[in-house]
Formats: structure tokens, C-alpha cells, sequence
């Protein structure tokens, strides 16, 4: 009998589970490319628009329309192959996956089935420092294939899912937008790591499809959407267990959280004497928990076979090598490069790739910010905020740009740090630019002598015992008095001028 741990609560303690197991993960992370076209037809394959309006009669899947593959995608993919280490096939097909489901209209998704474009690569994810002491392990890439996308249902009544809808609507825009499908190998080894592996290899995959600039690969948006797969084997055994399948899993943070999750409830499965039943299970962001999807479908039963109505894939080794040329800087090369050109410590640097942030200090410091300063706002003030909200900091609504532009305000001396803060809140509020906020919010540092002396000398009206210090030559004592002023001008005044005219005064 097979029985499933569920939404029971039955878990066993993460360091239990080690005793007694070895996990074994296995990412699968499909990426939509950002070609201007669908992968078999011209239909836009920009994101959103009126529902079934990127819509003609091939992606529609209509009787008597032909696919003709886009070239722009077999380059993305041949790209993508080619930074990951793989082989790039000298010869593949498409081929036919069948099953119905009303978001996908021709009742089979076009995709490659033992014939992928790229296989046998992997990729070194480095772990961030806490986890794993900048250790590196190397993931084994099985395949990266390209198929389609499908349509999107929304089912509509008070769950949003399907059981319990009072009806479901179907938009195929996004049928048949170009995905690059990207398959590892088990991996296997990790142990406790398990859980920061699967983050760490999603987001530096990620950092990879951005810097080959072939997808926006925004998580929330689905761009890229990671699905996990995890077995636990008795410990020490060289086997491996039954697997379960956890379906888009759409944060880096989930990804590491729901491995974490599933070895736990693998876990109390096995201890009960079940058996772990293979299947696929939805993530559930608000309670941290997978629930039964549906039971997994072996290969056989999608009766694959090659597509008759396209041409075979047979990329010139030429082609190949133009397309290696184009390749970005290798990643490990590049955070030797940054590290040395911004003077990072081997943990500031560490810490900046573990919490997703390389790119983003990356292009702060484009965009004119010194490394150090760029570094602090992403990983302080930002870092909080997008764990606030429980976002990515690439999705928070703040551009490197932004944070480029409060900084050279600090450094012109226009604001200081705790008024930086606030320009933050403004832009979160979507109040506009850096200096629009400054000047909306008047938040910028008072270093007016007219405005700064008057409230120096009510300050010294006010406090005059503190003032006959100062005049006694106590210019310690100064401190009290800007205190004074700073809370009367709401932090806002320029401290150095102030404890010069408090000493000009009193002097
Ligand atoms: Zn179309
Ligand atoms: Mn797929």
C-alpha cells in the first residue's frame, strides 16, 4: 500500500531525516524565451494583452496549419546548451507529446523527446558562505530542450483552482511561446546541503539566462519556473528511492524551502513502513507544505513520436561556433573579475552572490555607485524590504538606477542615509525619481546659514547651561546642542555646519 504524509503535519525533524537518509535532487527549470515570436507561428510572444488575441490558426492548433520553427529560439537554446557545458546535437527532432488539457489546443504540446537540441553539460553553483563555506558542487545538466508553452486557465470561484470552480476560461495567448526546458541530473551527495544546493543552482541559473539576455526570467512572472524533484534512499545504500515531483515552485527561497519539505515528509513516509508514491505535488507558498497533484505519468503513456509536420534540427558546426563566440563571460571567471575590481572581501563577495544580489551591485556600480555602497543598500536596507515582502530583490520596484541615484545624493550631501531610507519608502510608493521624492517629501539636508543659525540660537536659548560649557571650553558639550537642532530641523540639517556655527557662537 502507498500512502502520502499530505497536509497531515507528519514530518520528521530535518536533522533526523539525515540520520537515517540520503536525498537525491533533481531540478527541472523551464525557461521562457523573450523572442518577439511564438516558437512555430508569427503571433507576438509578448507577455499579457487582451485574452486570445496573440492568437492564428497554427497556435490555435486548427486543422491544415503548419508549425515553422523559429530560428531566433534554436539560437537562445543553442546558447543556453553551450554555457551550461553541453553538447549541442548535430541533428535532433521535435517530437509529439500527447495528452489533453483545454489550455493546450492542438492536445499535444510540441517538444523533443529523445532527441534533444543540447545534453551532457552541467554547471559549479557555489554555495553562499553560511551553508557551505563558498563550497562548490559541480550539477551534472541532463538535457535543455525546446518546446512550447501552453495556454493559461483561470478557474473561476472561490478557490481559483479547479475543483470547486463554477467555470474555468481559457486564454492562449501564451500557447506556443518559445521554452527552453532544462533537466539535471540526479544530484546526489548533498545531504544536509540539499535544500541550498536547489536554491543556489536555480538562482545562479537564472544569473546565467540573464547575462545571455534570452529571457526576462522573472520568477513571479513565470519566466522561469523550477520544478523539484526529490527521493530520499536509505542512508549509506548507493540506491535511489521513489520520487516526487513539486510543480512550479516560483522563488528561490521556495525552492529551497519545499526540498527541505519534502525530505521531511519522504521521510515520515518511510519511517511508517509506506511506500512513497511517485507523483507530482503543488507547492503551497502560504503554508510552506506540497499536497498531492496527480499521480506521475510514465514517459509511455504521452505516446511520443516525432513531428511530422516540422523539419529536422540540424544546427551547422559552424553556426555552433559562431553562436560559442557570443557566449558571456564564464561566471566564476566574472566574480574573480568583480571581486578584484571592487575589493570585495572573499564574504562580502560570497554573501552578494548567496543572496542574489551580483548583477543588481553589478549594474548599481554602472550606473556610478561605489561597490561598497551599492553592496549595502542591496544587502541591508533592500534585502529586509524584499524579505518583507516576500520578493526577490530583482523584483523589487526599485531599479539599480534608483539606488545608484540615492547614493549620489548621500555623496553630493543632499541626504544622509536615514533620509536615504525614506526616498526608498517613496519609491516603493511609487512617488516618482530619487530627487522628485527629495523635493515632494523636502527631504533635503538644511545647509543654509540663515535657516541653520536660527535654529542654533534657539538651541542656545534653550539649553543654557549646555551653552556655558562650551563658552568654558567643554566643546564635547557641543554634541546636546546638535542633538537640539537635528530634532528640530527632523534630521534634516547638516551636522558639520552645525557644530561649526554652535562653536562660531559660543567661541
Ligand atoms: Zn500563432
Ligand atoms: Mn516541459
Amino acid at each position: 500500500m502507498t500512502m502520502t504524509a499530505d497536509d497531515k503535519g507528519a514530518l520528521v525533524p530535518f536533522d533526523e531525516v539525515l540520520e537515517r537518509y540520503d536525498p537525491a535532487l533533481g531540478l527541472e527549470v523551464h525557461v521562457e524565451l523573450n523572442t518577439a515570436t511564438k516558437m512555430f507561428c508569427g503571433c507576438p510572444a509578448a507577455f499579457g494583452g487582451e485574452p486570445n488575441t496573440h492568437v492564428c490558426p497554427t497556435c490555435l492548433g486548427l486543422p491544415g496549419s503548419m508549425p515553422v520553427v523559429n530560428r531566433k529560439a534554436v539560437e537562445s537554446a543553442i546558447r543556453i546548451g553551450l554555457a551550461l557545458n553541453c553538447q549541442i546535437a548535430e541533428w535532433c527532432r521535435f517530437a509529439r507529446k500527447n495528452y489533453f488539457y483545454p489550455d493546450m489546443p492542438k492536445n499535444f504540446q510540441t517538444s523533443q523527446y529523445d532527441e534533444p537540441i543540447c545534453f551532457d553539460g552541467w554547471m559549479d553553483v557555489t554555495l553562499p558562505d553560511q551553508e557551505g563555506d563558498g563550497e562548490t558542487v559541480r550539477v551534472g545538466i541532463e538535457r535543455a530542450h525546446m518546446e512550447e508553452d501552453t495556454g493559461k486557465s483561470t478557474h473561476v470561484g472561490t478557490t481559483g483552482r479547479i475543483h470547486g470552480a463554477d467555470y474555468s476560461l481559457v486564454d492562449y495567448n501564451r500557447a506556443g511561446i518559445p521554452l527552453i526546458e532544462i533537466v539535471t541530473k540526479p544530484i546526489l551527495g548533498t545531504g544536509a546541503k540539499a535544500p541550498a544546493v536547489a536554491r543556489a543552482y536555480v538562482s545562479q541559473l537564472r544569473d546565467l539566462i540573464v547575462a545571455l539576455g534570452v529571457s526576462e526570467a522573472r520568477m513571479d512572472q513565470g519566466n522561469l519556473r523550477a520544478d523539484v524533484n526529490l527521493s530520499l534512499a536509505p542512508k549509506g545504500s548507493g540506491t535511489l528511492g521513489t520520487r516526487t515531483e513539486t510543480k512550479n515552485v516560483n522563488s528561490f527561497r521556495s525552492v529551497e524551502r519545499a526540498v527541505r519539505y519534502e525530505m521531511q515528509r519522504h521521510a515520515a513516509v518511510l519511517d511508517s513502513g509506506s511506500g512513497v508514491l511517485q507523483e507530482t505535488r503543488h507547492w503551497h507558498e502560504d503554508t510552506g507544505i506540497t499536497t498531492s497533484g496527480r499521480e506521475k505519468s510514465d514517459a509511455e503513456d504521452y505516446r511520443y513520436f516525432p513531428e511530422p509536420d516540422l523539419v529536422p534540427i540540424a544546427p551547422s558546426r559552424t553556426w555552433v561556433e559562431e553562436l560559442r563566440g557570443t557566449l558571456p563571460e564564464n561566471p566564476t571567471e566574472k566574480r574573480a573579475r568583480l571581486q578584484e575590481e571592487w575589493g570585495f572581501s572573499d564574504l562580502e563577495m560570497r554573501d552578494t552572490v548567496g543572496a542574489g544580489a551580483l548583477s543588481l551591485v553589478e549594474e548599481t556600480v554602472a550606473a556610478g555607485a561605489a561597490p561598497q555602497a551599492a553592496r549595502k543598500w542591496w544587502l541591508g536596507e533592500l534585502a529586509r524590504r524584499a524579505n518583507d515582502q516576500g520578493v526577490e530583490l530583482a523584483d523589487l520596484s526599485v531599479s539599480p538606477a534608483d539606488v545608484a541615484r540615492v547614493q549620489a545624493l548621500v555623496d553630493e550631501g543632499a541626504i544622509n542615509d536615514k533620509l536615504a531610507r525614506q526616498v526608498f519608502d517613496g519609491l516603493f510608493a511609487g512617488e516618482g525619481t530619487p530627487d522628485a521624492i527629495v523635493a515632494a517629501r523636502g527631504l533635503a539636508i538644511v545647509s543654509d546659514d540663515g535657516a541653520l543659525s536660527a535654529a542654533v540660537e534657539a538651541a542656545i536659548a534653550a539649553n543654557p547651561d549646555v551653552a556655558d560649557k562650551i563658552r568654558d571650553g567643554k566643546v564635547a558639550a557641543a554634541g546636546a546642542l546638535i542633538g537640539a537642532v537635528m530634532k528640530e530641523m527632523r534630521g534634516q540639517a547638516d551636522a558639520a555646519r552645525v557644530r561649526e556655527l554652535i562653536l562660531e557662537k559660543l567661541g
